[in-house]
């Protein structure tokens, strides 16, 4: 079983990385941005619940995201694995999130945590772009798409999300630290935690990680 959580502030590269595990180890990717991106582009309840808090990069309340994550992990095909992308992201979420994988016995194997200094997640986050339809990660500098604006994956629209401007980057950065961060000491003492560089060539880091996970799934 391989049951594994990504941390690290927006821009680290865990979308990047959560792409190339999920095709190498087939197991879904549990993603709380996208599922609550989804929601909005559907217009559900969540979904109107959720773009206010979104959109000025602040966290949507714990008993509404702590909710999705318990419905979605109990699912079948979580049970040969997981992959967490974006939860926890408090203390809250993953004392939450240690009760329900006990009780669904489905427990997390690793943490991998991405370290990226603060000037370069605001180059990043600035230059980002994404595909509206597959959600593939681009950078208008460093990640190029073939097409200009146009998914070399599917052919989607690529657009900028409406968080990924300067403001709202200030205030999840400023999230991040105050609520996430303490969640690294969390993971240590649990001996789940692993950091690694997130300024690493993309191929050179899943390299490494591919090492890691290999590892747990020996276990
Ligand atoms: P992400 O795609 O992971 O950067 O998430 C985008 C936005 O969704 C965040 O800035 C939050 O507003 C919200 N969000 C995603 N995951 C969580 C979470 N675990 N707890 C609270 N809010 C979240």
């Amino acid at each position: 079983m391989l049951n594994i959580i990504l941390m690290g502030p927006p821009g680290a590269g865990k979308g990047t990385q959560a792409k190339k595990i999920i095709a190498k180890y087939n197991i879904p990717h549990i993603s709380t941005g996208d599922m609550f991106r989804e929601a909005i582009k559907e217009g559900t309840e969540l979904g109107k619940a959720a773009a206010t808090f979104i959109n000025a990069g602040h966290l949507v309340p714990d008993d509404v995201t702590i909710g999705l994550v318990k419905e979605r992990l109990a699912k079948p095909d979580c049970a040969q694995g997981y992959l967490l992308d974006g939860f926890p992201r408090t203390i809250p979420q993953a004392e939450a999130l240690e009760v329900l994988t006990k009780q669904i016995a489905r427990p997390v194997g690793i943490v991998i945590n991405f370290e990226c200094d603060r000037p370069e997640l605001i180059r990043r986050i600035s230059g980002r772009r994404v595909c509206v339809s597959c959600g593939a990660p681009y950078h208008v500098d460093t990640m190029r798409s073939k097409v200009e604006g146009v998914c070399d994956l599917c052919g989607g629209k690529l657009i900028q999300r409406k968080d990924d401007n300067v403001e709202s980057l200030i205030v999840r950065l400023d999230h991040y630290e105050h609520q996430t961060k303490p969640l690294l000491a969390f993971y240590e003492k649990s001996g789940l935690l692993v950091n690694v560089n997130g300024l690493t060539g993309y191929d050179k880091l899943f390299d490494e990680i591919t090492v890691l996970l290999d590892e747990v799934a020996r276990r």
